[in-house]
Parts: C-alpha cells; structure tokens; sequence
C-alpha cells in the first residue's frame, strides 16, 4: 500500500485512484489494486525490463512467414469475423504506403474495434503467420499521430520494447493502456520526489524509463530512479533506528561483580571473539536507550553463551529475560545447556513449547506472570496471547531471520519498558544485505570459535544412497551419524523432467535394513513429543543414525558426531549446508561432511563449501547464487522490497544515500515517503 505524500508537495494528479482513468473501471480497479497498483504513481514507477530492440521495420519488398515484423501501414477497414471454433476475431485490412496489402486478425478482441479507425496510419508489430506471410497475428499497434506514410519518426521507437512484470490477471496489453494514459496526463504534472533534477529532465526520465529510445536511456532512466527509491530506503532504516533508540528504556546495571558472577556459571572460559561482542552488548544494556543489536557469529562460534550471560545480567535485578528459538528441538538444547550453567542457583527457568503439557503451561504461565519463573525459553509458543511477563528486561531471538517482524513485536509488546532486543544469526550477512535489511541493527560479531574444535573434512561427491551407505561402514564404533535428505516423503515427480530425488522415509527403510534399531527418522511431520524423543535418543547415543529432514539444522550439538551426509546437496542453499556442516567438530572427533548430489548437477556451486570454512564467503556466494531472499528468511523482505535498484549494480547509490541521509538529518522528506514501499506503520511496530 502506498502511503499518500503531503498534497501540497506533489501535484495529487500522482495519487489519483486509478478508477479515474479512461478504460478503468471499479472492477477493473480493484483487480489492479488486488496487484498492488492503487494510484497512478504505482503505474508510473512499476519499471519494466527492456526486452531488445524492436524488429527492422519493413517498409518495402515481400513480408517473411512466421517471424517477428514491423510495418507502418494504414488502415483501410477493421469487420468483426466469425473464426471458427475460436469465437469472433476482429480482421483489419492493411495498406503499407508501397502499396502491399495485409491484414491483421485479432482473436475475442472486439474493444480493439474502436481503436482502430479508418484512414489513420498505424505502426504495427507481431508476428506474421506460418504460412500466409501478409497475415499479421494479433500484432501491437501505436497510432502514428503525425499522420506520415513515411520517414522514421518519433513515433517509430515509442512502441513497446519493453515487458512489465505483471501478476496473472493484469494483461499486458491493458497495461501498457493504462501506462500510456498515464504518462500523458499525470507525467507533465510531476517533479523530481529528490529535487535534484528539473520538472523536465525528470519527466523525461521517467519517460524514458517506459519508452525508451534505447538502451542506454533505459538503463540512466533505472539509475535515476534507483537513486531516489535507495534515498527513501536510507531515510526509512534512520527513522526507524532513532524510533527505537529514543524509546525510552531502562538501563541495566550490570557491574562487575554482576559480570563475574555471570561468567562463573559457564563451563569454559569466554574465547576472545565472544569477549568483545559481550562487551558491545554490555554497553548497550547499561544505557537507558534500548538495545536493536545483532549478534552474528557463525555456526559453533558460542552465541548461546552471551544470551546466557545477557539474561543474567537482568535477573540479578530481579527482572526477566525470554529466549526465543525457531523449533522445539532447538528451544531444548538451548534449555539443555542453561540447565547445565544454572544447576544449583537460584535462577528459576523453563521451557515453553507447543507440546508442553497443559497442567506444566499452566504453571510456567503463573511463574512468569508473578516473576518468578526468571528465564522464559520457547519457541512461538511464547508469543501467545496469554503469556504474561512481570517485567520483561531483555528478549533474545535465537535464528532470528526464522521470525517476521510482527512476531518480534509481539514479544516485545509484553514488555511495559520497551525491552532490550538482542537478535541472533548465524547467517553471515554480505555487506550489501547488511546495508539493506539490516541497516537500523547495530551489529557484533563474534570472531573464531571456541578452541578444541577437531577438524572438519568438506567433499562433495556425484552419486546416491550408495556413496552414503559406504560412507556409514567406514565409521568406527561410537560415532555417530546424520544423514539429511530433502524431503520428508517421495512425492509424485510432477514436472518428470528431474530426477527423482530421495526422501527420508525411503532412505530411513534402506539403512535401517543394514543397521536395524540404530536408525532413527526425524522430519517435520512428527509431533514434537516424538521429535524430542528422537533427537533424546540421538544425543544419548542409543540412536546411531540420525535420517532427518532440515528440521535439524539448527539444534543438534552432539560431539560424537563424525558424519554429515547430505544427498542431493544441490536443493540446498549454501548458507543452509554450511549450517548442517555446523553440527561437526563439536567434539574430539573430526568429523566428515558429505555433498551428495546428482551426476548433471550444479557442482561448482557445491565447490565453494569444499573450499571454505570461512561463512562468510559462503554467503556470498550464496547471495550471488539465489538471491537475498534464500539468505533472509521469507519474513525479512520488508526492507528490501526494492521495486527498481539492484544492489548488485547499485551499491554506490546506496553509499551515497546512506551519506546524504547522515548529512542531511532530519526526517524523509515527504516527496520521498511513496519510494518507501512500505506497509502501514503497524507492521513495524518493532521499530516504534
Ligand atoms: P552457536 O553460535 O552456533 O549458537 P553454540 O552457542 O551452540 O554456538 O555453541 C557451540 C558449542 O560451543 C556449544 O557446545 C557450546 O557449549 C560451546 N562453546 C561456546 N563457547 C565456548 C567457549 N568459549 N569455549 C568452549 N566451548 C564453547
Ligand atoms: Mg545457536
């Protein structure tokens, strides 16, 4: 939805409900505002692809069957004809100025009647027929309103060399109506939203943008535009980080003794890496503004920890903290590792999931509302209605880019105080994304990892469950294994033009046949009392073989583990298999992680894991292969959807929006808030 500028600063021609449009009715309308198209603006700035340079115009000699043409001719008549089994077809007879004659037939298209009037010279575009080359099939026209029969015009180049990016629905034809309509009427009443261009070089730009004469012009045209949405998204992640640091919080105090006595509780000193983010964190709970920090550190590199030592810091003062974890099975091992740190203090703590029995909610619920249940661990289940803090200090989000926006803020929203946020990765976030998505966080990261890790072999090999299967035999007695498909059940091979991939029940069948009762089978499907059971058994080592779906990406930290197999590696991201290879090494044992994928697959991509440990490197490569939205988690597009810029080509406008914004101060200038693209104010409640 677009939110509506200050009248007085644009002309509200921009803003005009399209209904009001020629051609437009409420039907109509409503279809297009279904797609997100409300106001002319939204016409006017959907910038569509250049699809080539237009066919050479044939102005003389014989028409060939079956390809791509263009023609300028007249129009000697258009009749309604019955066409068969295909409805009515709508068939105008054509005189090119040589003389030739053509006709253009057009299918269950009477509208195009009146379009088409008698005399009028048009440019025409389409396809001739296979086989009767002077038959034009439902080709495009553009009046040519200087009349002429001959000589390039300008006219010539204003047919539509472009495509829109249009939802089922919204024909293209009828867009580029609606397009023409608009940059008629509302394009001579509109200025530069920057005010860095005059009324006449921006309308030209965005002109060009639509009609290009040529690539170049399309491509400044992007650029232009590209800047002004970049500025708006510069000015939006200010606002929304001065809105949450000048949120009026509660500083924490945090001394050191308070500090020490925290650090105490864990098994193992504090690597470097982990001292230093600590420290950053530290400095923003002892300040009244609230903390909107990101703690990225990659896979095993001890983030538990810190959350740990954060909520300590608040319960010293009698004050709550609750950790947040995308799935049941990570919400354990995380109270696993607590209970062990917090066994024989005074610390009260509980876990509350979906699957926790009614009678067992009930009471976590009393404990948390009264306060003495001090640290709330969950996964969504936390976030319902019912559950009620006494006086929430500090929530931690555990795999943060699992959750959206409005479930952050439904936690926060138990708070009286705005809370202290601390959000958890282990997604390495390329410097492009960071600048985007995450441009209003304040970001630690954590370098290295603990000591002690054993070593960690990549190798990514072509093959099946066979390469798997040998895999298994040449583990020693005690190590363990998992072995990650992807998918749960086989399914019906719709497009049968890929090869069948392999699902974890069938591969579960095949190794419990070779290794019977140690084999177990985890998938999302399960319930979760059957989920935590499975990985209980995994973890005390009664279950050898792990066969799992992703739902184990995160949450298993089991240091016998000595192999990771993962068929059909090339269905994964490269972020998702550098998380899996993340469960190895965690121990004595070094451990061995597997890439299986097909013979004709994508292996080069699977390289960069072999090549690399270092995750962010991976990301990288992942961002380049799949695009931001695989690395962010569906829920994170809210920043990033970017209508027109491409980060990979517009990263220097983004640098400099970033800079005018710190320079200019102050808030988004009015012209700029439609550039925004942002849903209503509600849906970022996190930020204010
Ligand atoms: P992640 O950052 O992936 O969430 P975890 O917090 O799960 O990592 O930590 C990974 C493992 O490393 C856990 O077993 C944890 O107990 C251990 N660990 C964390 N910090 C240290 C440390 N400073 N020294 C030794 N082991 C550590
Ligand atoms: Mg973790």
């Amino acid at each position: 939805m677009t939110t509506l500028p200050d009248p007085q600063q644009l002309s509200p021609l921009q803003f005009r409900p399209l209904q009001f449009l020629k051609g437009i009715g409420p039907a109509r309308a409503s279809a297009l505002a279904a797609a997100g198209w409300h106001t002319t603006w939204d016409v006017l700035h959907t910038f569509p692809r250049l699809i080539g340079l237009p066919p050479e115009l044939s102005a003389t000699g014989p028409l060939p069957a079956g390809v791509a043409v263009r023609v300028r001719a007249q129009l000697v008549h258009a009749r309604p004809r019955f066409a068969g089994g295909r409805g009515m077809a709508l068939e105008a007879s054509l005189r090119r100025a040589d003389g030739v004659l053509l006709t253009a037939r057009f299918f269950n298209a009477g509208y195009l009647r009146r379009l088409l009037i008698p005399g009028e010279w048009f440019l025409w575009e389409g396809r001739t027929d296979a086989t009767k080359p002077n038959l034009l099939l439902h080709p495009a026209f553009v009046h040519q309103s200087s009349g002429t029969a001959a000589g390039e015009t300008a006219d010539d180049r204003s047919i539509c060399r472009v495509a829109y990016r249009l939802p089922d629905g919204v024909g293209e034809r009828a867009f580029i109506g609606l397009v023409d309509q608009v940059l008629e009427h509302v394009l001579p009443h509109c200025r530069d939203p920057a005010g860095l261009l005059t009324d006449q070089e921006w309308q030209a730009c965005v002109h060009a943008a639509h009609r290009p004469s040529d690539p170049l012009a399309h491509e400044a045209a992007r650029r232009e535009l590209s800047r002004r949405e970049l500025l708006a998204l510069a000015w939006l992640l200010r606002s929304r980080r001065l809105a949450v640091i000048s949120a009026p919080g509660r500083a924490v105090r945090w001394d050191d003794e308070t500090h020490a006595r925290a650090l105490a509780r864990l098994p193992f000193s504090l690597t470097a890496g982990q001292t230093t983010a600590l420290a950053e964190i530290r400095a923003d709970l002892t300040a009244a503004a609230p903390m909107y920090r990101l703690l990225h550190g990659d896979v095993g590199s001890g983030k538990t920890a810190l959350a740990l030592i954060t909520a300590l810091a608040v319960i010293a003062e009698h004050r709550q903290a609750v950790l947040l974890a995308p799935t049941a099975v990570l919400a354990q091992q995380h109270a696993l590792f607590i209970g062990r740190c917090l066994a024989g203090t005074r610390v009260r703590w509980g876990v509350l999931t979906g699957g926790t029995p009614a009678n067992e909610r009930t009471e976590l619920l009393r404990a948390a509302a009264d306060g003495t249940c001090h640290l709330l661990i969950g996964t969504h289940a936390l976030l319902s209605d019912d559950v009620h803090l006494r006086d929430l200090a500090v929530v931690v989000i555990d795999e943060q880019h699992k959750f959206g926006v409005h479930q952050r803020a439904a936690l926060i929203d138990k708070a009286a105080v705005r809370p202290h946020l601390l959000l958890l990765t282990a997604t390495p976030i390329p410097r492009t994304l960071a600048l985007t998505a995450f441009g209003d966080l304040a970001v630690s990261r954590i370098v290295g990892r603990p000591p002690g890790r054993a070593a960690v072999t990549t190798t990514a090999q072509a093959g099946g469950l066979a390469v798997v299967e040998r895999a298994l035999t040449a583990l020693c007695v005690g190590d363990q294994a998992l072995v990650i498909c992807a998918l749960r059940e086989a399914s019906t091979n719709e497009g049968g033009d890929t090869s069948p991939i392999h699902d974890a029940a069938n591969v579960f069948v095949a190794v419990q046949k070779l290794y019977g009762d140690q084999v177990s089978l985890l998938h999302g499907a399960m319930d979760e009392p059957r989920k935590l059971a499975v990985m209980a058994a995994f973890r005390a080592g009664t279950c050898r073989i792990l066969i799992a779906t992703t739902v184990v990406e995160v949450g298993i930290d089991v240091p016998t583990l000595a192999l990771v197999a993962v068929l059909d590696a090339e269905r994964f991201g490269l972020a998702q298999l550098h998380q899996l290879r993340g469960r190895l090494g965690r121990g004595e044992r070094p451990g061995i992680c597997l890439l299986v994928h097909a013979a004709q697959a994508d292996a080069p991509r699977l390289a960069a894991l072999v090549a690399t440990d270092d995750g962010m490197a991976i990301a990288e490569a992942d961002l380049a292969a799949r695009g931001p939205g695989e690395l962010l988690g569906r829920q994170q597009h809210g920043v990033l959807r970017l209508r027109i810029a491409d980060l990979s080509r517009d990263l220097d406008l983004l640098h400099e929006a970033h800079q005018h914004v710190r320079t200019h101060g102050g808030t988004i200038p009015d012209a700029l808030i439609p550039w925004t693209n942002q849903p209503p104010a509600d849906t970022v409640s996190d930020a204010g």
